[in-house]
């Protein structure tokens, strides 16, 4: 018997392994990967990886290993109905955040390899492959303490004090360590097919397919190729097997005419079959199962690689902290590995059925194919965000299946206001504010800082030929206007003329952005980070504090483009919006000025919070320019009311008017092409709510 010794060994080198062994290879443990295929088998079965986990594979410094093979990456979304005509089309730059925002694609048999070859890197996790596992030692208190099995007919221990079950659906370790699953089968079967892209056909966009014959997508791959998964009805399988490829090959151009300039290139009928269990639990005494070991799902959403790196990320991060801790690593202590991934992975798992149900209807119409995707929320926004959420965001709390349409309904349930159009003929607006019973506000373009008075009309305070940003007042009626590109807060004098109020340089990069200036005349001021608009990779950024006569300070960090910033009645509590992290975050906030108690207020997954107010029920109203849409949340993250602004961006928005229950809106009809080469339309909104403003701005 050839015997090794290690901390952790993971059983099983797919994604799940891969990416464990990527997470810990800087851990200072020592890891051992035992796989039992000698070279990555060549399966076609997800080439396509969520923005989310492109995000993760960055972190862990993969994603070189992933471009060094050809990956590519997918920036747009198409949904074609029956005829071929297009019912949706999203690009992906909406729908998340730069730099990461696009599908990362690669084959899946290179996914794997990029994955063991950056967790090898440096002597860090040490790969065995043709070992396979056949059995889970326990110590005699049935805590696990290694694994056994063959490789090239010798026998072999390995010793360890965790053991990470990363070994499939038909996992061993998950059936010796006593956890229990139940496997279901679905009816269809998917045929997976290669193709390469006809003449003019796309290579960076996703394509899915629904019709009266069921479900095809036409995912990119590299090189001009396409990954084509077909849904087969029950029974249909059956007969493409009797008929054989070509033929069925002829069918399929005759179904989806996406397919008619396409040239296939297997020799033979790629089948698979779709499972869905989830295991009563993901730890037992010294073990962990991630991946497929643990749940599976059909493939809709391309989401069975991201919940296996998912689990496999979240693992990690509580094996790190129990080796430092030296805790000992009882079920009881993994636990909160569990805990992160369980509600997550059964809400993507309803959201999966309800996906498939679609794809299962055949549907005869687009116009059915488009009530069936709005009924069964298989594609609403708020479930695909969740599901593309960052791997750090806490997990949805409500997975009842039948829950998925049910917090889907309480977004989409949310009061719904309808806005006017008070004044336009602006380039882009921002920072809208109610002061002396006039609405304030800037025109980036124009370079203008205005009012709106009673009447309609418009004036002219002042012009920031480095581009007005944030606005605020201090105690004596002073205006404070941001000078973006200068980085510095500028005072309006009563003729329109600007004096320096604070330079921000020291600390600002790319431009200073929101601005809010409390009672006492404290200016709080955020910054890009990195330069947004020239397209740079993103960066945390600070909140500034400025005062008269004292030094420019920086109050809090990591924050991921801070923007609209509002301050409660009582000035103790400051909430930011971080746009691209779509949450709204609070500060506890001392006598001095300093934030301390950094927390989530509230998650809005899909939303991209730009300028807030508060109202008298503590809840923030927000702009979401990218979902094109003003919301009203409460602390947790509960959407209560929505303006839907009808395409345009929904850019800030402020409690004014005499009572402060009119919601002035600042929208503008542009994209994120556009807007940067200064082609926008701005207009003022208004609407009237319940509950008035309160606090600051
Ligand atoms: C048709 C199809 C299409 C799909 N499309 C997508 C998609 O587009 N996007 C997406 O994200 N997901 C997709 N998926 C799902 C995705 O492929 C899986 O969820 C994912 O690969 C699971 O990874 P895993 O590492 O948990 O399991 P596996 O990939 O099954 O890896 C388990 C590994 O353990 C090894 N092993 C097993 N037993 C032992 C043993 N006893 N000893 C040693 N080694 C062992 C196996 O050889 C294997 O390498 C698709 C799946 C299918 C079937």
């Amino acid at each position: 018997m050839n015997t090794l010794d290690c901390d952790v060994v993971i059983v099983g080198g797919g994604v799940a392994g891969g990416s464990l062994a990527c997470n810990l290879r800087d851990s200072g443990l020592r890891v051992i990967l035992l796989e039992m295929a000698k070279t990555t088998p060549q399966i076609n079965r997800g080439d396509e990886l969520a923005p989310c986990t492109v995000r993760m594979l960055d972190k862990v410094g993969a994603l070189p290993n992933f471009f060094k093979r050809g990956a590519e990456k997918v920036t747009r979304w198409k949904a074609i109905g029956p005829e071929g005509e297009t019912i949706v089309e999203v690009p992906l730059a909406a729908t998340t955040y730069p730099p990461h925002n696009y599908i990362l694609t690669l084959p899946h048999p290179l996914i794997e390899d990029a994955l063991i070859e950056t967790a090898t890197e440096n002597n860090g996790v040490e790969v065995i492959r043709g070992f396979r596992v056949t059995t889970l030692i326990k110590d005699p208190n049935g805590m696990a303490v290694g694994v056994a099995g063959t490789r090239d007919g010798a026998h072999w221990q390995v010793n360890a004090k965790l053991v990470a079950g990363c070994d499939g659906p038909r996992s061993q370790i998950r059936q010796q360590a006593g956890l229990h699953t139940e496997i279901h089968t679905y009816p269809y079967e998917y045929l997976m097919l290669t193709c390469i892209l006809g003449p003019g056909q796309p290579s960076d966009v996703n394509i899915e397919v629904w019709g009266a014959f069921g479900f095809c997508g036409f995912f990119p791959i590299t090189r001009g190729r396409v990954r084509c998964p077909v849904q087969a009805a029950p029974g249909e399988m059956a007969r493409w097997r009797e008929i054989g490829l070509k033929k069925v090959v002829e069918e399929l151009k005759e179904r989806f005419p996406y397919f008619k300039s396409m040239e296939v290139v297997d020799n033979d009928l790629h089948v698979y079959k779709m499972h869905r269990h989830h295991v009563d639990s993901y730890v037992s005494d010294g073990v962990v199962i991630t991946g497929d070991s643990a749940h599976c799902t059909p493939a809709y959403y391309g989401i069975g690689m991201t919940l296996a790196m998912r689990d496999s990320y979240h693992a990690a991060k509580v094996i790190r902290r129990l080796f430092q801790e030296g805790t000992a690593l009882t079920a009881d202590a993994l636990k909160p590995f569990e805990q992160m991934c369980r509600n997550y992975n059964q809400f993507v798992i309803n959201a999966s059925q309800n996906y498939g149900s679609v794809a299962a209807a055949k549907l005869q119409t687009a116009q059915e194919v488009q009530t069936a995707l709005q009924t069964s929320t298989a594609l609403d926004a708020d479930v695909m965000s969740t599901i593309y959420a960052d791997y750090d965001t806490p997990p949805p709390s409500d997975t009842d299946p039948r829950k998925v349409s049910r917090y889907v309904t309480s977004v989409t349930n949310a009061v719904r206001l309808k806005s006017h159009v008070v004044a336009d003929g602006f380039g882009f607006c921002e920072a809208p504010r109610w002061h002396n019973n006039q609405l304030w506000f800037v025109d980036f373009f124009s370079k203008h800082v205005l009012t709106l008075g009673g009447d309609g009309k418009t004036s002219v305070v002042a012009t920031v030929p480095g581009t007005p940003g944030g606005l605020g007042f201090l105690p004596d009626g002073t205006p404070l206007v941001v000078s973006q590109n200068d980085r510095k807060i500028m005072a309006i004098g009563k003729d329109g003329t600007l004096s320096e109020f604070a330079d921000l340089s020291k600390f600002a990069r790319g431009c200073a952005n929101e601005l809010l200036v409390d009672s006492e005349g404290r200016a709080y001021v955020g910054h890009h980070g990195f330069d947004f608009l020239g397209g740079a990779e993103l960066q945390p950024a600070s909140l500034l504090l400025a005062e008269r006569g004292a030094l420019v300070r920086e109050v809090a960090d990591g924050l991921i483009f801070p923007n609209g910033t509002a301050l409660s009645p009582d000035g103790k509590t400051l909430i930011v919006a971080e746009s691209f992290a779509m949450r709204l975050t609070a500060y506890d906030v001392a006598a001095n000025g300093s934030l301390s108690n950094r927390r989530v207020w509230a998650e809005t997954p899909g939303y991209t919070p730009d300028g807030i107010c508060m109202d008298d029920e503590g809840a923030i109203w927000a702009g979401s320019p990218l979902a094109g849409a003003f919301i009203r949340v409460k602390p947790g993250g509960e959407v209560t009311h929505r303006v839907p602004t009808d395409g345009k961006w929904a850019v800030a928005c402020i409690l004014g008017g005499p009572q402060r229950k009119t919601l002035y809106c600042v929208t503008a009809e542009t994209s994120l092409s556009q807007m940067p080469k200064g082609v926008s339309r701005a207009f003022i909104e208004t609407v009237e709510v319940d509950v008035p403003g309160v606090g600051l701005p």
